[in-house]
């Protein structure tokens, strides 16, 4: 091993927490005698657990929950809050911007290491849809959950005090672009959210409420199979959503969604999740890039070509050397990241000791989906489950899976307390506006948004 080995992991998320996790267990000597350092970066000082973002956002698990405190669990890390800009491997160098150079005015900060772990993830992938960039809102991050849960609800109260029924009409009219776990899981705990809270409303059924989801392609769900796939839709149309394959959004100006069907739906709200791709921060790296913009790496999770460049998870495009017939790489998921950042942890410790790597090799073991309280839709070593057994099954799987113990805790006494009380159906929008309030009584004018267009959202 070299002198001083400085590691640099960039991104706090799956791959980023795991890797470093791994690194400050099995260098625990090095890091000791300082023979090696860790440096994690990352724009947020926590790991968001983005499957349960969907349960966040039906109020079934707390917003703190679903994230994880970088600096308490990575506690012989340096943690930098903050972005990386650019990276010029070549030199060996990060460049990373900070709250502090923003207010500074030095411009980025410039960060050496000896081994560089690449992990961003990746960004909603949108389309110029008119309308898009100013109405819709993404399902990525826990603002975004936490957001589109008080926006349903205070859509519900503008109904339910509106006494224009266009109005009324656009606020109960809820649309989601893409079939995938993120958007079917969203829609389906927010619709199940918002089902549960009419019964609290004197003016307001559920049958009045019109929840759209649209899918380009002729399935949803690819990730639970065709079966189950074919199943969800039946489901979900059973409860009155309003399922729409092979239709595409084709504008959300003026606050119309106009779908490729040609049908109209005046509304609120349009939730994109048509699918991510990587992060645009890897072009700005003077790494390989793949025709999708993901890193080309090898299946010992280098970056081909770059010694000394790790990466895995969304951003990188890794070899399925499990997959049977043609090359394909791994799909951008959980499961892949999460046991990709076990084996990239190891081989970066390997290198360093001059010892052989190891080959990632995950076989896809299939997904579990939840479609609100006591519903959900799963395919796990070709064993298919629907309703209760299928939710109760994502349940399990995920609290085994969010990192650390006390998550674990904290999650399992919500769902607890859950079970035992009534399900919480208040909005706290006006959190995002915290000094609304003072503004008005000190005789400014407050500078929230309209009520109705809460930040971020249509
Ligand atoms: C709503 C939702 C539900 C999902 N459910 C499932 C599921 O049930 N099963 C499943 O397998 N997968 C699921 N996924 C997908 C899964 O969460 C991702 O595949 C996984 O998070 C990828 O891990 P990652 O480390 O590559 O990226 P992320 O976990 O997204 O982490 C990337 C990190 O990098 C940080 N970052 C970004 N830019 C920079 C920068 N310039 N500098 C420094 N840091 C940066 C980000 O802030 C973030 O912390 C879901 C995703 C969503 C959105």
């Amino acid at each position: 091993m070299k002198e001083r080995a400085r590691i640099l992991v960039v991104g706090g998320g799956y791959v980023g927490l795991y890797t470093a996790l791994r690194l400050q267990r099995r260098l625990k000597r090095e890091l000791g005698r300082g023979e090696a350092e860790i440096t994690v970066v990352s724009p947020d000082p926590y790991m968001t657990y983005q499957p349960f973002l969907p349960e966040a956002a039906a109020g079934a698990i707390s917003p703190r929950h679903v994230v994880v405190p970088l600096r308490r669990v990575l506690d012989r890390c340096h943690v930098v809050i903050g972005e990386a800009t650019g990276i010029d491997h070549a030199k060996r160098t990060a460049t990373i911007s900070t709250l502090a150079t923003g207010e500074e005015g030095t411009g980025g900060r410039q960060i050496p290491y000896d081994e560089l772990v690449l992990a961003p993830g990746s960004v909603s992938r949108t389309l110029p849809i008119p309308g898009l960039a100013d109405h819709a809102i993404g399902f990525k991050t826990v603002e975004e959950a936490i957001g589109l849960r008080n926006h349903v609800l205070e859509q519900m109260d503008i109904a339910s005090s509106t006494r224009d029924p266009a109005i009324r009409d656009a606020a109960l009219t809820f649309v989601f672009v893409g079939g995938g776990y993120a958007g079917v899981e969203a829609l389906g705990e927010l619709e199940d959210m918002a089902r549960y809270a009419a019964r609290y409303y004197h003016n307001i059924r559920p049958e009045d409420m019109k929840w759209i989801l649209v899918e380009a392609s002729a399935r949803i769900l690819p990730e639970v199979g065709e079966e189950m796939g074919r199943y969800t839709v039946t489901e979900l149309r059973r409860r009155n959503i309003d399922v729409r394959l092979e239709t595409r959004l084709e504008s959300c100006a003026d606050r119309v969604a106009v779908l490729s069907d040609g049908s109209r739906f005046p509304t609120r709200t349009v939730v994109w999740t048509a699918g991510v791709k990587p992060h645009p921060v890897l072009a700005a790296t003077d790494l390989p890039l793949n025709e999708r913009g993901r890193l080309k790496c090898t299946a010992e999770l280098t970056v081909d070509g770059a010694p000394h460049a790790w990466a895995a998870g969304d951003a990188a495009s890794v070899p399925d050397v499990s997959a049977e017939g043609p090359p394909r790489e791994c799909a951008p998921n959980a499961q892949h990241a999460l046991r990709q950042a076990r084996v990239l942890g190891d081989n970066v410790v390997r290198s360093l000791r001059g010892e052989p790597l190891e080959t990632y090799a995950h076989k896809y073991a299939g997904s579990v989906a939840s479609l609100g309280l006591h519903k959900g839709v799963a395919q796990v070593y070709g064993r298919k489950l629907k309703g209760y057994p299928a939710w109760f099954m994502h349940r399990t799987y995920h609290l085994s899976r969010v990192p650390t113990f006390n998550r674990k805790a904290r999650v399992a006494a919500e769902w607890t307390l859950a079970g035992l009380f009534k399900r919480e159906i208040v909005s706290l929008g006006s959190l995002e506006h915290p000094r609304a309030e003072f503004e008005l009584a000190a005789g400014g004018k407050p500078s929230q948004d309209p009520p109705d267009n809460p930040k971020g959202s249509s």
